[in-house]
């Protein structure tokens, strides 16, 4: 075995069904007695409001996609107008960013319960826009304190935003395990993360509250999730953020029409990684399975079905092409050029 370095993160985790019902103990346990709730929509806010009780001094159910400074300014306003000593979010990426904001500005502890597969709750990265820029920065103060599971929150997602946000969080198994600080604490996530999303994903389609699909899934994104935290990402996700940011093009759909072909992208550099990958997924192509996972559930296979116009293919390979970055196969203009334009058609990789 080589040398390696693995950073480990600091958080408390509670995991299972009906968790949510530990709410007040572990805001308690933070020592915080005048919290704020965010959300992306009041009825996730309400949902806990009254689980929170006398703790809670306010709600903010504002939390949009990617994280826009403007709305961070506001929900700060709040904090301070209320006096907020802790910050608890119930959502998916959308309010754990934005309590993750409010924290990098305040250094207030954050209670995140996360209701899709995104991830972000285990990471102390945060992404933000400005004017169609998304940048992202690491910071301790960014990581939530404490995590609450509890997979009864996800049976309300619908099937396909289940499949394309669970096809996100594999990304971040995909890609730590050819990532240049991969380490074998990871790798073991990662397959574990791999193998759990790619049983569960499928039998949603036939039952999406079926409570072992539904662990399955939270488990293998909760897993996928600390690969994020631990290691640095590579063609995959730099893509999805630039289409994120310069088109505002949705976070998991675009992970999900993406993954498929940046993986192709780097197969023939990624032995290790392909055969970790096909061991999880009990064997086949992972590019063309994970294709395949998303085209029958219905998730949308090519960019353009998400809003992308064709002119826009040269705009982002410019824009990749503008930041290198480690990637196990380097990153050449006319490749990468024709990658965006076969996820931009929602052609299957072969
Ligand atoms: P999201 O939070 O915007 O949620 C998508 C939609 O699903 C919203 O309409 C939301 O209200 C709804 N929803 C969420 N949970 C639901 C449930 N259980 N039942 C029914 N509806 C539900 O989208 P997302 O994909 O979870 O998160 C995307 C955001 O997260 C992006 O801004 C992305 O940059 C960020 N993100 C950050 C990191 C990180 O480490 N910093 C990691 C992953 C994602």
């Amino acid at each position: 075995m080589k040398d390696f370095l693995y950073q480990g993160m600091p958080s408390r985790v509670r995991f299972g069904r009906g968790t949510v019902s530990e709410v007040a103990a572990e805001v308690e346990r933070l020592g915080c007695k005048r919290v704020l709730i965010v959300a992306s929509v009041p009825e996730q806010a309400e949902q806990i409001r009254s689980l929170v009780g006398s703790a809670c001094v306010g709600v903010f159910a504002g939390a949009v996609m990617h994280t826009p400074v403007e709305v961070t300014e506001t929900a700060l306003a709040h904090v301070h107008r209320l006096g907020a000593d802790g910050v608890v979010a119930l959502g998916g990426g959308s309010a754990i960013g934005l309590s993750k904001a409010i924290a990098l500005h305040t250094d207030l502890p954050q209670l995140v319960i996360p209701t899709t597969y995104a991830g972000s709750e285990m990471t102390p990265i945060l992404g933000q826009s400005e004017r169609g820029v998304k940048t992202t920065q690491r910071s301790a103060k960014v990581l939530p304190e404490t995590v609450i599971y509890d997979v009864d929150l996800t049976f309300s997602l619908p099937l396909t935003m289940s499949v394309s946000s669970g096809i996100n969080a594999m990304a971040h198994a995909v890609e730590a395990l050819y990532a240049s600080d991969a380490n074998p604490i990871i790798d073991t996530f990662a397959e574990l993360g791999i193998a759990a999303l790619f049983r569960s994903l499928p039998k949603l389609r036939d039952d999406l509250a079926d409570p072992e699909v539904r662990v399955e899934a939270l488990y293998g994104s909760w897993l996928s999730a600390i690969c994020l935290a631990s290691t640095s990402m590579g063609l995959h996700h730099k893509l999805c953020h630039t289409l994120g940011g310069a088109l505002n093009l949705p976070h998991a759909e675009t992970h999900a029409v993406v993954l498929p072909h940046a993986l192709a992208y780097n197969a023939s550099k990624i032995d290790k990684a392909m055969s970790v990958m096909k061991r999880a997924m009990g064997g086949g192509d992972p590019a063309g399975r994970i294709y395949d996972i998303a085209k029958n559930s219905g998730v949308p296979v090519g960019l353009r079905e998400l809003g992308m116009k064709e002119t826009d293919i040269d705009v982002v390979t410019s824009a990749v092409m503008a930041k290198p970055y480690p990637n196990p196969v380097p990153l050449d203009a006319q490749i990468i050029r024709r990658l965006i334009a076969n996820a931009w058609g929602g052609t299957r990789p072969d």
